[in-house]
């Protein structure tokens, strides 16, 4: 059942990144802020997307592999420290989820960013992903962006570089697999990047993302609390980390069914970037 809907996206992509170039920049920047759920139906830039980010500011990265016909990869530089936040001037905030998938808590995430048409970032573990491709095909088919955190959420800081290799490759395979595209994030475990896990991202084509806002909620520190640490890291380019997994979430699930609609309601434009931005 999956192989024909991964097809079926990859064929959309592949039409709208035809469609972006012919409609020009403005609309290569729309499209690359994820902002329309991929769907046969939808042109690649909607209303919203316009100025969800100061086009001046930055440029885009065709996708790899999937850039309009012709786009070849380019390769990444290597960084020394991770992006701590996405750029633009608008009130434009990104919501990530680390370490899922998890039937128990992301099924429950995603009915919410389904029900306020907003697409969020999830930095999913291969182990994970491995055991349910069907949630990354559901997060394909709605429109989130899924990095890559490792296969088995190590301190990469210990390992040797073969094994920081083996698990970063491993986990762009089965996203590639279930997810249907290779991902363009990288998340280092624990916030914890060395010289070799910047090396290895670039080589694979992935930029790394940590986060502006921590939520803490995997401390279980209440619903109230979490709310609280969204609404008073709220600001222009802030990206917000939670969790979906690796313990009991239902703080975080029940936390974003708060402070989702009070982002929303503050002018807050909550996106997920598609295309790499230098
Ligand atoms: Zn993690």
């Amino acid at each position: 059942m999956q192989k024909p809907q991964l097809l079926t996206r990859r064929r959309v992509l592949l039409a709208g990144a035809a469609a972006v170039g012919a409609a020009g920049t403005a609309g290569v920047l729309a499209a690359g802020l994820g902002e329309e759920p991929v769907r046969p139906t939808t042109p690649a830039a909607g209303p919203r997307a316009r100025h969800a980010f100061d086009p001046s500011a930055y440029r885009l990265q065709p996708l790899t592999g999937y850039g309009p016909p012709g786009t070849e990869p380019r390769r990444l530089l290597v960084r020394r420290e991770p992006l701590l936040r996405v750029p633009g001037r608008g009130r434009t905030m990104v919501l990530t989820f680390d370490d899922g998938p998890d039937p128990r808590y992301t099924p429950d995430i995603l009915d919410t960013l389904a029900k306020y048409d907003v697409r969020a970032m999830f930095f999913v573990c291969g182990e994970k992903a491995a055991d349910h491709g069907d949630l990354l095909a559901r997060m394909a088919d709605e429109g989130h962006v899924v990095g890559n955190h490792t296969w088995s959420h190590p301190l990469l800081t210990r390992l040797r570089r073969r094994q920081i290799r083996s698990e970063m490759e491993r986990t762009c395979d089965i996203i590639e697999e279930t997810y249907g595209e290779r991902p363009l994030w990288f998340r280092a475990p624990y916030g914890a990047w060395n010289r070799a896990a910047f090396q290895l991202g670039a080589e694979l084509g992935m930029e790394p993302l940590a986060w502006t806002v921590d939520t803490l909620d995997w401390t279980t520190p209440g619903i109230r609390t979490i709310v609280d640490r969204v609404h008073d890291g709220a600001a222009p380019g802030v990206v917000v980390l939670s969790h979906d997994a690796g313990g009991d979430r239902s703080q975080s699930v029940r936390a974003l069914r708060v402070y989702l609609p009070h982002l929303l309601d503050s002018g807050y434009h909550i996106t997920a970037p598609r295309w790499h931005f230098v």
